[in-house]
């Protein structure tokens, strides 16, 4: 039987208040409340079919405590009476730093949620407001605080590249929700869907989109720190989707999780390295990281032949702790 898996739960947003530069979701009005319910149920019960260890209920879309309360308590209630007769192990809620205070967070934990993530996205002001968040940086800070608090768990959520965001912000940004207790985070580098006040900038000079290598760069520095700091990555990127394949500009490769993750295992060799050259270079990692530390397509050991003149790089599976490597070099 499989571990751990999210049953997610789309939650479009009605009516939200906010401008988010990067948005891509249709503001809708006038949700169906008993259909929304009825659908809810039905997702459940389908991805319950298939057996896993532990499953958790997981409300995405964006700012879950900002739609109406009625509307999100309804929802709660339905998914409680999973985790109340034990098919699902919690509920897990993604939402907004200024939707959160000390009575948000009692309903929540009245009706059995466990998890919260936050999109904090930056901690840069310059940044939030550039972006059109609408919430400043000690919103996030204080949100944070409020959640450990109440004994959830915290996940951060941050975006990488976004209008005037560098790379120092983006490191700053990883250490601030480390330093605020998250116990778990994910890690979005910009995209530009069409249809977006983003797009526009794009298109009028006011924004340049990240590259691809741009992107891989800085999600693994800010990876690293995560990493370091013993805080769970749970996703790189976004989900590959058609908007995503079709999205005009920004990190829109489906594979961004993986190509940080070799960034990281590159960086890790390249360290082992140092100043050690010879004919034959063997790489011992994980077992399930192979393909990592070799690279999409063996970037990285072409790139260890190129740097350092190696005829032939061998990757072995061990069984070494994730994120780690050991080398062996022969003449
Ligand atoms: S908070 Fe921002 S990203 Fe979320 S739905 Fe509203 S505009 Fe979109």
């Amino acid at each position: 039987m499989k571990t751990h898996r999210n049953i997610p739960v789309f939650i479009p947003q009605e009516g939200c208040p906010n401008a988010c530069v990067f948005c891509s979701q249709k503001k809708i009005t006038g949700v169906d409340r008993r259909a929304e319910l009825d659908t809810f149920r039905a997702t459940v019960e389908k991805a319950l079919e298939s057996r896993w260890q532990e499953s958790e209920i997981a409300f995405f879309g964006g700012s879950f405590t900002a739609i109406d309360r009625q509307r999100m308590i309804s929802l709660l209630d339905a998914a409680y009476q999973y985790v109340k007769s034990g098919a699902v192990s919690g509920i897990r809620i993604s939402t907004r730093p200024d939707f959160i205070d000390d009575e948000i967070l009692s309903v929540l934990k009245s009706k059995g949620v466990t998890v919260i993530e936050l999109g904090i996205q930056s901690v840069s002001e310059k940044v939030l407001a550039s972006s059109g968040r609408g919430h400043t940086a000690l919103h996030s800070e204080n949100a944070c605080k409020l959640i450990k608090k109440y004994g959830f768990r915290l996940g951060g959520q941050m975006m990488v590249g976004l209008p005037l965001s560098t790379p120092a912000d983006e490191v700053a940004t990883a250490q601030a929700i480390c330093d605020w207790g998250a116990d778990e985070t994910r890690i979005y580098p910009t995209v530009v869907f069409e249809d977006t006040p983003l797009y526009r900038m794009a298109l009028n000079g006011e924004y340049s989109p990240l590259t691809l290598e741009d992107a891989v760069t800085r999600c693994a520095d800010c990876m690293e720190i995560f990493l370091s700091r013993g805080v769970k990555v749970l996703r790189v990127g976004l989900h590959a989707s058609e908007s995503l394949a079709s999205a005009p500009f920004g990190a829109t490769h489906p594979a961004m999780g993986e190509l940080t993750e070799s960034e990281i295992y590159r960086r890790k060799i390249c360290a082992l390295i140092g100043e050690a050259r010879g004919k034959k270079l063997s790489v011992y990692v994980n077992s399930s990281a192979c393909s990592k530390a070799a690279g999409q397509h063996r970037r990285n050991t072409e790139f260890f032949k190129n740097k350092y003149g190696f005829s032939s790089v061998s990757v072995y599976g061990t069984d070494l702790p994730e994120y780690t490597a050991k080398i062996h070099i022969e003449d």
